[in-house]
């Protein structure tokens, strides 16, 4: 029999042994149900869909901070739709940003004839068609009303992934660059056009595929008022609510003004080689574009005149083969990762918000599991395909379209 001094020693020992149990376990188990790569739009709106159906989420972004992006995006009204699906609340806050389209207008810049040019008009009138309407928004815009309602806890900034490793009885570990490993029940990527989960599932049978110059911007309504006083009659560019394409020079040009009074502009050079270097500095850059846009109406050279180029970003558009592999056992691909397309169509964060649509309605319907991962790839995998192809056969016609000259 115990005495009676060796009896609180034997409970210490017990609370010790019981501590280092919670210890072990909490070190073996993973740190969220599903590990989210990337802090975009698909990875944001996931997050939101995961936390709503009981999940625990993680979102390990490469970049150190959430930063401001010179851009801005349209959006198809099935991007909302789906987004109201995943959460009503999330298609409130990013309409609240948004600014709807009421007119899309499309023109080429001719020399030495009419050229040709068409408008859409009473867009607003979408919302009883499709059931939401056709927007832009400010791309950071975009990301802060897709991050609010998410804590900081969600996030982990500053974790680039560099590969994933499937652990032995079910999840996956994640290894990122110069950041301590950790696991998760399930993986999914969105990190992009270089997801790295999508490298290692096809190895060296994908490839991104440079296509085209682009650059884009937004104007703060200060400055383009300023710009602007003299043009708005006749060479108008940058009207509320009006999504305007131009082509002509071998350049694509598109502006739309912004219910706040800024505006953003995007141009594609489909005659620049995508390999060439990226203007070292602003200046060079302005230069560029300057030279670049001498055939367009004063009102587009005023817009790109009174953007700041520090807000402006010249990039390198690429595109990813259209592929059957989205994702393996317990990973799985989500965005532009899984289907990224030319910009041609302005498709890719109302896909991005499609595949955010179907996961959600298959987790909804089965829970959180690798079958549901296999339906939603399978459900969407010919769908966004299609998109893929539509966007590069538009690319060619925009080709045509500046051309024409
Ligand atoms: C010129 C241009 C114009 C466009 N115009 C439109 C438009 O009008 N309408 C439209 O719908 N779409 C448009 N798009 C496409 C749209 O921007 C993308 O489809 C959309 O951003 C895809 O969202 P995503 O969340 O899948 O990926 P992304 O927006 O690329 O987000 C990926 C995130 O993952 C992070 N990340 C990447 N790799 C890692 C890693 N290894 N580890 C951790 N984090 C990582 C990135 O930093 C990033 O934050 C345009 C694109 C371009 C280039």
């Amino acid at each position: 029999m115990p005495s009676f001094t060796a009896r609180p020693t034997l409970l210490l020992l017990l609370l010790l042994l019981l501590l280092l149990i919670v210890v072990y376990a909490t070190a073996l188990s993973p740190v969220a149900d599903v590990g989210v790569i990337g802090a975009g739009p698909a990875g944001l709106a996931l997050a939101h869909s995961l936390r709503n159906e009981g999940h625990t989420v993680r979102i390990f972004e490469r970049r150190d901070s959430f930063r401001p992006v010179g851009a801005a995006v349209f959006l198809h009204p099935f991007a909302l739709n789906s987004l109201r699906k995943v959460s009503p609340q999330l298609e409130q806050q990013l309409l609240q940003v948004s600014t709807q389209i009421h007119t899309l207008s499309f023109r080429t810049l001719a020399s030495g004839s009419e050229g040709f040019s068409f408008a859409l008009r009473n867009l607003q009138d979408a919302k009883q068609v499709f059931g939401a309407p056709f927007v832009a928004v400010r791309f950071w815009d975009m990301l802060k009303a897709l991050k609010s309602g998410l804590s900081d806890e969600v996030f982990s900034f500053g974790h680039q992934l560099e590969r994933y490793e499937p652990r032995e009885g079910g999840g996956v570990t994640l290894h990122f660059q110069g950041k301590e490993s950790c696991d998760v029940r399930y993986l999914v990527d969105a990190g992009g056009i270089r997801s790295r989960t999508r490298e290692q599932l096809l190895g060296k049978a994908d490839e991104r595929i440079p296509r085209l110059r682009a650059t884009f911007a937004v104007v703060d309504g200060d400055s383009l008022e300023t710009a602007l006083e003299r043009e708005r009659d006749d060479e108008r560019a940058a009207a509320t609510g009006e999504l305007a394409f131009l082509a002509g020079d071998n350049l694509s040009v598109v502006t739309m003004g912004l219910d706040d009074g800024g505006a953003f502009w995007s141009q594609t050079d489909l005659g620049a080689d995508p390999f060439d270097p990226i203007a070292a500095t602003n200046e060079e850059l302005q230069e560029k574009l300057r030279t670049g846009f001498a055939s367009f109406p004063s009102g587009v050279k005023a817009l790109v005149a009174a953007t700041n180029f520090e807000d402006a970003i010249e990039t390198t558009v690429c595109e990813l083969p259209v592929t059957w592999t989205w994702g393996q056992d317990d990973v799985t691909l989500l965005g532009d990762a899984a289907h990224a397309q030319l910009p041609a169509l302005g498709l890719g964060v109302s896909t991005a918000f499609g595949d955010v649509e179907e996961i959600t309605e298959q987790i909804r319907r089965r829970g959180l599991s690798r079958d549901t991962l296999r339906k939603y790839e399978s459900k969407r995998k010919i769908s966004c395909a299609a998109l893929q192809l539509m966007s590069r056969g538009m690319y060619y016609l925009n080709g045509v379209s500046a051309n024409q000259n």
